[in-house]
């Protein structure tokens, strides 16, 4: 029997400024820098749940996207940084 695993989004996903988002922006793909990327971070400025995305994406090591207002440049540069963030 196979299992298919699908991963649930995070319990304080329901309170995400991006849940009910523009389906049009596209978080995951959106290149640091370009217009998508800022909408998404506007989006992100407001949000309640920001420090638990921002945290979830560094300590998930996400690569792409949009994440607690930080695209993937920024995400890339905290991650060189001396910051460390404790699981
Ligand atoms: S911080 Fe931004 S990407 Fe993260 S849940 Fe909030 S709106 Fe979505």
């Amino acid at each position: 029997m196979t299992t298919l695993m699908v991963p649930r989004a995070p319990k304080w996903h329901v309170h995400a400024a991006c849940r009910n988002a523009d389906r049009e922006v596209d978080w995951i793909d959106a290149e640091p820098g370009s217009g998508a990327a800022v909408d998404c971070q506007e989006t992100c400025r407001l949000c309640p749940v920001r420090l638990a995305c921002a945290i979830t994406a560094l300590t998930n090591g996400e690569s792409y996207g949009v994440w607690g207002g930080m695209d993937q440049a920024d995400l890339e540069a905290l991650r060189h940084s001396d910051a460390q963030i404790a699981a």
